[in-house]
């Protein structure tokens, strides 16, 4: 046995499709990794594309998170690496859409994720699998079952948000979701942080929509904000995070930052 610490679950989560999830997942993991982290990235969006955008095609998906939610396989057989180093991923499938049904008769379903990460951790602390410092989790644009497992394992969570008219519009929904799986599922689970995303400078409403979303949930905000930036949307069709693709756009730069302050909010709550 060694003394490895477990990793910090984070999970990637909002209900409101198309704000940064993924790109996040894949961009943070890449940053973490970059500054010396060992990282896995959960895919639990049936779409699959933070696999897509590490570079996993889907004929590479032989094991994928469908499995590990059926427990037909462990997490640690999922794990690929990616051309990161440090960064893995489990992989998702389409099966994905189908399996809220398989398991909503169980008792366990909303534990399904984690008992498969405690399965990993247990073999980490047996030299079995990679240790990791980071998981996160990417989830899909809903509140369902899958985003619930993800929440009912995380110490965590993290929130993309944005920067359009309707940012703070089921902000409010997801908190409280947060909030009622806190007290059912998972006491250990807090708000890591929110993040702005695609901010656009020369659109006024964007700034509004910073000093807005600052004003409402203070220093939960991070102070970096993800600007929009075509390489950032680029680097998926390439299987590339945009740190490898181009490593100095304005994209990859606010990425680092936020890897950073990620870091050094886990600090101070580890302190705390
Ligand atoms: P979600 O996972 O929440 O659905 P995505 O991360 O897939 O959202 O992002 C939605 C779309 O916006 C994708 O096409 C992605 O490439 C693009 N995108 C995300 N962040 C940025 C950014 N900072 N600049 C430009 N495009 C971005
Ligand atoms: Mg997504």
């Amino acid at each position: 046995m060694t003394d490895v610490p477990p990793p910090r679950i984070l999970v990637l989560a909002n209900q409101k499709g198309g704000v940064g999830k993924t790109t996040t997942a894949i961009n943070l993991g890449t940053a973490l990794a970059a500054v010396g982290e060992t990282v896995l990235v959960i895919d639990l969006d049936p779409q699959g594309n933070a696999s897509t955008g590490l570079g996993v095609d889907r004929k590479a998906r032989r094991i994928s998170t469908y499995d590990v939610l059926l427990a037909e396989s462990s997490l640690a057989e999922a794990i690929v690496a990616t051309a990161v180093p440090r960064l893995s991923i489990a992989p998702s499938t389409l099966d994905l859409l189908g399996v809220e049904l398989e398991i909503a008769g169980d008792k366990d379903r909303a534990f399904r994720l984690k008992r498969a990460v405690a399965e990993l951790i247990a073999a980490e602390r047996h030299e079995q699998a990679p240790a990791f410092s980071y998981v996160l989790i990417d989830c899909p644009p809903s509140l369902n079952l899958l985003t619930i497992n993800a929440l009912a394992c995380a110490d965590a969570v993290l929130v993309p948000l944005q920067c359009e008219f309707f940012a703070l519009e089921g902000l409010s929904q997801l908190l409280s979701t947060v909030d009622q799986v806190k007290r059912s599922l998972n006491p250990r689970l807090s708000i890591h942080g929110i993040v702005l995303t695609m901010f656009d400078p020369r659109n006024n409403l964007a700034t509004q929509v910073v000093a807005d979303v600052r004003r409402f949930m203070g220093d939960k905000v991070y102070e970096t904000v993800i600007p929009r930036n075509v390489r950032v949307s680029e680097a998926p069709s390439h299987g590339k995070p945009v740190l490898l693709y181009d490593l100095k756009c304005s994209g990859s730069q606010a990425y680092l930052k936020l890897a950073t302050e990620v870091i050094q909010r886990e600090k101070q709550l580890r302190a705390a």
